[in-house]
């Protein structure tokens, strides 16, 4: 990204983006690895970033604004069924909730609206929408069918907070450069960014605005379709309901919806391959988005532990959303999935980082177990905890962290477990049962 678009997306934005055919707004990045001709091998910890000094604040925080009147209306509508099931979905982009109109003369039920919601007037004629959830940049979007991109403007989002009413552009804020990323389709990631970023908030640590909403980009396509994105302050758990004159996206914290939370995160991904095997057809970004794929199979059939994934494709992911999701999702645990390299094949084995000054021990448990677990049924070499308190994502996040790295592509026995398949199953089955021994608290 360059300067000037950095620039140009750092303001309280409503810009429109005219496309000639409407699809599925590409919400993560996709990009292609290139395969080096030369193994990169990188030690231990190869790719993570260091630690350079305290996590910059949220770039959330925004100037105060505290004159907004205290007036909710009193909603009486036609009654809207949403599909609560669905909340249940764990991808990326998840699709929250379906709604479908009621069209009989049942009251619409104000209680079921959270205490911060999005109240978008419905443009003439528009039809049903559907509510996606892009949590890892904090978006929930709408597909509103049969709209008008000319019929939606800031001041038809009305958003409600904590007693207050507000209509109209947002704060003008500085939003993170993996949001601008998001939101410009860009798929550029370097630290540049990040460190232009960190320097440039220093001066919003202490600004903070109580408005859920930061910034909405509208993509209209074909057929008068139209798609709203919201980017909001924080993660929410959104629902939608309508009625005949708007949509309510209804939008609560993670924590008041779920009683267990995780946060998932395959390393590296998209641009960032991480550390190869020595022919280099094998990348560990691909070997850990397999692991954590299989461990996605194994929540999706338990409905205790809701978990945030931080990539479950092949996406250039920044290194500060995803420790901002597990930070903004008060998540009980996180757990980073790598691989690691060597110069030599001589090095094998499976070997974990926890984080030493969390003063819980609850790191070091999860650590202990994991590790235990995964050279169970790999039957690979136990090389230990390591301390990690000064990797980034065991660093920037606040709850009990550890990062797992399964094995060396470097070397020829540990690859051959890491191309294995149901080798990989069972390694994400056994960190699986660990954590959720820990969130179970045995
Ligand atoms: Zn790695």
């Amino acid at each position: 990204m360059t300067a000037s678009s950095v620039s140009l997306m750092t303001g309280a934005l409503f810009f429109t983006v005219l496309f000639s055919s409407f699809k599925p707004e590409p919400l993560t990045i996709l990009a292609n690895a290139e395969t080096p001709d030369k193994v990169v091998s990188q030690g231990t910890i190869e790719s993570e970033m260091p630690v350079s000094g305290e996590a910059a604040g949220s770039a959330s925080a925004i100037t105060e604004n505290a004159s907004l009147p205290a007036v909710i209306e009193n909603i009486n509508k036609d009654v809207i069924m949403a599909d609560q099931d669905s909340e249940k979905r764990n991808p990326v982009t998840e699709a929250a909730v379906n709604v479908e109109i009621n069209n009989t003369e049942s009251a619409f039920d104000p209680s079921v609206l959270s205490e911060v919601y999005l109240k978008i007037k419905r443009p003439e004629g528009a039809g049903m929408a559907v509510v996606t959830d892009d949590y890892l940049y904090r978006t929930v979007s709408i597909d509103i069918d049969n709209a008008n991109v000319k019929t939606i403007s800031s001041n038809d989002i009305t958003r409600y907070y904590n007693g207050h009413e507000y209509t109209g552009d947002p704060e003008q804020i500085l939003l993170e450069p993996y949001i601008q990323a998001y939101l410009s389709g860009n798929d550029v990631i370097n630290d540049d960014i990040q460190d232009e970023y960190y320097d440039a908030s220093g001066e919003q640590k202490k600004k903070k605005t109580k408005d859920p909403l930061l910034a909405t980009r509208i993509i209209a396509g074909e057929d008068g379709r139209l798609k709203v994105s919201f980017v909001l302050n924080t993660v929410y758990v959104p629902t939608l309901y309508e009625d005949n004159d708007s949509y309510y996206i209804s939008l609560k914290r993670p924590k008041e919806v779920y009683d267990k939370i995780v946060v998932i995160d395959a390393g590296h991904g998209g641009k960032d391959p991480g550390s190869f095997s020595f022919d280099g057809k094998t990348s560990e970004k691909s070997v850990n988005l397999k692991i954590v794929n299989y461990m996605k199979d194994f929540f999706d059939k338990q409905d205790t532990v809701k978990v945030y994934y931080t990539r479950t494709t092949d996406t250039t992911t920044y290194l500060k959303s995803r420790t901002d999701l597990a930070n903004k999702v008060d998540a009980d645990y996180l757990i980073s999935v790598h691989n690691n390299a060597y110069f030599t094949n001589e090095v094998y084995g499976s070997e974990i980082l926890y984080d030493e000054k969390d003063k819980s021990g609850k790191s070091k448990a999860l650590a202990a177990d994991m590790l235990q677990g995964v050279t169970d049924v790999l039957k690979s070499r136990y090389r230990g905890l390591n301390e990690g308190s000064k990797i980034y994502v065991i660093h920037h996040t606040r709850m009990p962290s550890v990062l797992m790295e399964v094995g060396y592509l470097t070397n020829d026995k540990d690859l051959a477990l890491l191309k294995n398949e149901n080798k990989l199953k069972d390694c994400a089955e056994a960190m699986y049962n660990a954590i959720m021994r820990a969130v179970n608290g045995n």
